[in-house]
């Protein structure tokens, strides 16, 4: 029989377990043994005997086999906590790349070391203006039903919400952890950014009290340790948190829920490159949990999964209640250039605000764009002002100076072009600074409140101006996406959408699905309460797909699209896609590397999948081609078999290149 080995951390308490043993694994254990298992083996001089867990098994061994001891017993066929992790740590390994050691740091970021930090949950405070919902709507009610029937039959499912926006959602999600609490159980909820989720984070104190852990990305070690630790020791019956609130290391995990699971923040940026809600599939499935997702736009991935039966689809379809959608008009602000209106608002939206103000109900207006400018250009020459540094142009703000909004370079605004010293330069294209400039032009008596990266830079900043706003304290809140996730103002009645077609622009086959997105969550801020609401999206594309059916909240038709577009193009969901991204300081290296890159690419395919259907596209520049000083140039590969972009994953990540650095992502959420 073939010889197998086993690698094995001793003790995962500690920081050090990038330290791990290899051990021989006795025949009788072959075919039982896991990654995740606790072993006992004979550890140090005296084979002293010690546990351990498996995160690895092999054919090959480290070194040689007669001086490697062996294992000695299983210690525990079920899998502990620590095991359940470990296992899923191996899985991320095997899907997103990385070592075991980084996939292990991921899954259990915080060890037991820090557990003497004091604490200081730090949050804020978010005030509520609503009772909590007494009773749910019939709609609700039929889903959180069946939910406690599968519970009952020990079924565990995966279910995907597809709710308009406001269609209470949330309202589910309680009931239905309320329902894995009464078992004894714990659930995770994931959420894509805490800060911009304290109106949730409050509904879910007014249900859960102090049950509840909150996990933050600005937290520290420490602090995170003491939730973390809290849920394992059965303290806590809620985590909320971002992505790596999935790996809190819960002592009996029966839910996750995923809101928002359309949102991107869910992918990490960071290797291993895991998508939250693929990895919460899998440990739903380890920990024998119920999983339940929901959005008023869920990705095409999981959509196609639940229309397949492999997901069960649960649609609520209208807002409880007398509320109803926004209604939508969508203006074609070419018409408005040819009738003379060269103002960023339309003559509709004008009026529709004016009408609001008179009323004193509440405005919002979306720009997906920070800043005044978001470039200037010289009309002598052609030439705009560009980052030194990186292939973009720089962004003027409010206060005389230009940013690059990728390495953060700035300099004065300059009153000449600097190429060929011609006065007449100017500013382009209007950011969040700008709509705030125009609309106190437009309305001077109107209290105006403004949320972007550049006003919530302290702590406490967003929970202010959210605050601010639900009390009422301000007419008008202009903002970027933050704005348009997941706030709950019923005094808002009317929305406005700046300029739909800004992200439709991006060299990106999710351009489309995001656009889609971002109108569809703006247009669901309006009409929170029974004096009903109205969005306007203005657009120079009024008749693009993905502007047209989110203007008549059509996510159905919008999906078929969509895929018929995916399928002919051979982009996920279809296929899968890896992107090799390939980074250097000296572009010629580059070139040449990518070449060789490319060649090697080939050879792989080749060789790993004859007669499959896998298409190599590049290498090219990536769309933007130097960021900080560094070229970058990529690779994408589509293949339907994802088990052959693993392999060639592995291959191309095993190899040296000279002066080129290369990482890879396995169906990105974003184009590089
Ligand atoms: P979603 O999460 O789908 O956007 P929410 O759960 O936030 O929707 O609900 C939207 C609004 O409707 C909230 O203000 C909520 O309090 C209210 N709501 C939800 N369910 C009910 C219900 N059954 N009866 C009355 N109001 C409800
Ligand atoms: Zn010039
Ligand atoms: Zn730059």
């Amino acid at each position: 029989m073939l010889k197998k080995y086993a690698d094995i951390i001793i003790d995962i308490s500690h920081e050090a377990i990038d330290r791990t043993f290899q051990y021989i694994i006795p025949e009788n254990l072959q075919g039982e043994l896991e990654v995740g298992m606790q072993v006992v083996v004979p550890f140090g001089q005296g084979n002293r005997r010690r546990k351990g867990f498996v995160i690895n098994i092999t054919d090959e061994a480290e070194y040689a086999p007669d001086k490697m001891k062996e294992i000695s017993e299983i210690a525990d066929k079920g899998l502990k906590m620590e095991g359940k992790l470990i296992k899923l740590a191996g899985w991320l390994r095997t899907n997103y790349g990385s070592t075991m050691i980084n996939a292990i740091n991921t899954v259990m970021p915080v060890r037991e070391t820090v557990r003497k930090t004091k604490q200081k949950v730090s949050e804020d405070p978010v005030e509520i203006l609503k009772e909590p919902v007494t009773t749910l709507t019939d709609a609700q009610k039929n889903l959180v039903e069946e939910f406690e029937n599968d519970q009952q039959a020990g079924k565990q499912n995966i279910y995907l919400i597809h709710g308009v926006t406001g269609s209470g959602k949330t309202e589910v999600y309680i009931q239905c952890i309320k329902n894995v609490i009464r078992q004894g159980r714990q659930a995770i909820l994931l959420v894509p950014e805490i800060a911009l989720t304290y109106q949730s984070v409050a509904r879910f104190r007014q249900h859960f009290g102090d049950r509840i852990g909150v996990i933050n990305s600005k937290q520290s070690k420490g602090e995170k340790c003491q939730v973390f630790m809290k849920a394992k020791d059965g303290e806590l019956d809620v985590i909320i948190g971002p992505r790596s609130a999935l790996f809190a290391p819960c002592r009996n995990l029966g839910l996750i829920v995923i809101d928002e699971e359309h949102d991107g923040a869910y992918k990490s940026d960071q290797t291993p490159k895991y998508h939250a809600r693929d990895v919460a599939v899998k440990r739903a499935e380890i920990e024998s949990a119920a999983l339940i997702m929901g959005s008023a736009t869920p990705t095409l991935e999981s959509y196609t999964l639940a229309k397949q039966g492999i997901y069960r689809l649960w649609e609520l379809p209208a807002r409880p209640g007398q509320m109803e959608l926004s209604e939508t008009s969508v203006v074609d602000m070419r018409t408005e250039l040819r009738q003379g209106n060269r103002s960023i608002v339309s003559r509709q939206l004008y009026e529709l605000m004016a009408d609001r103000l008179q009323k004193k109900e509440q405005i919002m207006l979306f720009i997906n764009r920070r800043g005044y400018n978001t470039f200037v250009s010289c009309r002598e020459c052609g030439e705009a002002i560009r980052c030194p540094k990186c292939d973009v142009t720089l962004a003027v703000h409010n206060n005389g100076y230009m940013y690059c909004h990728y390495c953060g370079y700035s300099i004065k605004q300059p009153s000449e072009c600097p190429k060929c010293k011609s006065k007449l330069i100017g500013g382009f294209g209007t950011g969040t600074q700008k709509v705030e400039a125009e609309i106190k032009k437009l309305f001077p008596e109107a209290k105006i409140l403004r949320m972007d990266k550049d006003t919530t830079t302290k702590k406490g900043d967003y929970s202010k101006i959210i605050n601010s706003f639900l009390k009422r304290e301000a007419d008008i809140l202009i903002g970027t996406q933050m704005i348009v996730k997941g706030h709950d103002f019923p005094g808002v009645t009317l929305v406005g959408v700046m300029l739909a077609d800004l992200s439709l622009f991006a060299n990106d086959f999710r351009a489309g699905e995001k656009t889609f997105d971002l109108i569809t969550q703006a247009v669901g801020r309006s009409g929170r309460s029974e004096k009903g609401g109205h969005a306007v999206i203005q657009t120079y594309r009024p008749d693009n797909y993905a502007i047209a059916l989110a203007a008549n909240q059509d996510y159905r038709e919008f999906y078929e699209n969509e895929m018929a577009y995916r399928r002919m193009m051979k982009y996920p969901p279809v296929y899968n896609m890896m992107v090799i991204l390939m980074t250097s300081e000296n572009y010629d290296e580059l070139y040449r590397e990518s070449e060789n890159i490319k060649k090697q690419v080939e050879q792989f395919v080749n060789h790993l999948s004859a007669g499959r259907d896998t298409r190599i596209i590049g290498p090219s520049d990536a769309t933007i081609g130097k960021i900080n000083n560094i070229y970058r140039r990529v690779i994408y590969i589509k293949s339907p078999d994802i088990s052959v972009l693993f392999r060639l994953r592995d291959a191309v990540e095993g190899q040296e290149y000279t002066g080129t650095n290369l990482i890879t992502d396995i169906n990105p959420v974003n184009m590089y």
